[in-house]
């Protein structure tokens, strides 16, 4: 997924970017960066892993001085996952000095940019979309940054929320037209604040006064005037990413003007509505699935319980690379309460099922404590394609309800019974009954844009792509 921040014309910006990409540490784990600019001159600290361990010995004063940062944490989907070359913010030295982007989403048309870039006699080699983004940014000719980032614009496809900071202090924060992934704003002081999930302004102003950057718009900050919004796309689609709701973004932020709490309340009430159990309890798996379980016992009228306790102290699963790990990750990540389960008929209420790993461990643990029978219920439909716009599920064997039907994974998975919420409950428990506003491209396969911004059947030579 990859979250990214920005902070301009306030003081102390590189630090509070550190703070605001801890905030949405859940939307990537593999790296962070920080790029700050101060009298014309850029500095970047970047690195492997968490926020914390990369920014453990900065001395932000010094190191990344100045009243403009933009930061980024790293989600990787394909790629190498251990290399510092992938961390963000990336730079590029142009002909109009140095500048600076941050990206959330992949690129579609990686094949298109890459021959445009070798036709104009630019070699673009090997590289992940941000940086063909960036590339791209970089030949383009004339106007100002928001110019040339309009022009850029007009070849890329796909999903990109971006925030760029260019040498000569320009901040710009931009979504591309269908807004696939969030990104808001706040005034602080005198400047303002840019993140990708409103839970990164809390500590610094009331987030309920974010402001979503539009599909297709350029904002432009300034010092000491109002944000300058400029509609790049000649159409905009609107498609919200609809997963965002289910599982990335974080319950206490509000994503494309609702608040992701609401979000999953809605779900869990139609999905109770639906598909209602009679079992003892009805148990969360801690802590994405928190709100729907405690929403889903409501509206059934069963006792809420934990039975599973989430060591706090290992990443998410499912961020973890590599099929082993994710594995072991979820093992050391869970444990049943043998106390709480024992003899005990449950349902048990998850976020979604990908691969089905999760669901499969936590199964069976729960039979290993003594439970007697273990029901599931899954407040959005099945996850049966492959995401191009910036969900790390690209292939699609892996996904279990791509192989195999809701009985089955029942079965598979060593589950009493197993329920998803249909898609027309889900659309419109969103609040989008006839479909028209989320991206739901991961649950039907179809794809969410117009036909020209397809993703390119074959990726070679875009050797990595950042989420
Ligand atoms: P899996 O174990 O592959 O079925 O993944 C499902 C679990 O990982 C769910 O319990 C979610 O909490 C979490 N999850 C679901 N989708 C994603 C995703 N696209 N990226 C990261 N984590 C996810």
């Amino acid at each position: 997924m990859c979250g990214i921040a920005g902070a301009f014309n306030v003081k102390n910006a590189s630090y509070i970017v550190s703070l605001m990409l801890k905030a949405i540490q859940h939307r990537g784990q593999g790296g962070a960066g920080i790029t700050s600019e101060a009298n014309r001159k850029q500095f970047d600290v970047r690195g492997l892993g968490l926020v914390d361990e990369v920014f453990r010995h900065t001395d932000f004063e010094r190191e990344l001085p100045g009243l403009n940062a933009i930061g980024h944490v790293r989600y990787a989907t394909t790629g190498d996952a251990a290399s510092m070359e992938n961390v963000q913010p990336f730079v590029a030295l142009t002909p109009y000095g140095k500048v600076a982007l941050a990206h959330n989403g992949n690129l579609t048309n990686c094949q298109v940019i890459l021959s445009d870039l070798s036709m104009s006699g630019r070699s673009a080699g090997t590289v992940c979309d941000t940086e063909l983004l960036l590339r791209l940014l970089a030949c383009s000719a004339g106007g100002d940054w928001a110019f040339r980032l309009k022009r850029a614009f007009g070849i890329a496809e796909g999903a990109y929320s971006i925030v760029l900071l260019a040498e000569n202090g320009t901040c710009i924060a931009a979504a591309d037209p269908y807004g696939f992934r969030p990104l808001s704003w706040v005034p602080y002081e005198g400047g303002y604040l840019i993140a990708s999930e409103t839970c990164a302004f809390d500590i610094f102003h009331p987030q309920a006064d974010a402001v979503s950057i539009k599909p297709g718009t350029i904002v432009e900050f300034r010092p000491n005037e109002a944000p300058h919004e400029t509609l790049f796309a000649r159409r905009t689609y609107t498609r919200f990413c609809s997963f965002e709701g289910v599982y990335f973004s974080r319950p206490d932020s509000m994503i494309f003007d609702r608040w992701v709490y609401d979000i999953q309340t809605q779900l869990a009430i139609a999905l109770a509505r639906r598909h209602p159990t009679r079992t003892d309890f009805v148990v969360p798996v801690p802590d994405s699935s928190n709100d729907y379980a405690l929403a889903y016992a409501q509206a059934v009228g069963i006792p809420f319980r934990f039975a599973l306790i989430r060591n706090h102290y290992t990443g998410r699963t499912f961020i973890t690379p590599g099929q082993v790990a994710r594995e072991l990750g979820v093992r050391m990540k869970q444990n049943a309460r043998r106390r709480a389960v024992e003899g005990r008929s449950l349902t048990v209420v998850d976020d979604s099922i990908v691969r089905g790993t999760t669901s499969k461990k936590i199964t069976a643990l729960l039979r290993d404590a003594g439970a007697r029978e273990v029901h599931m219920r899954i407040p959005c439909p099945p996850v049966c394609a492959s995401c191009h716009w910036g969900i790390a599920t690209h292939d699609r064997d892996l996904l279990i309800a791509a192989r195999l039907t809701v009985p089955e994974m029942a079965c598979e998975l060593g589950l009493d019974s197993l329920e998803f919420l249909p898609l027309d409950d889900f659309r419109n428990a969103l609040g989008d009954p006839d479909g028209t506003r989320f991206c739901y491209s991961c649950f039907t396969g179809e794809p969410p844009v117009a036909e020209h911004a397809l993703p390119c059947p074959d990726a070679a030579g875009c050797a990595d792509t950042e989420t």
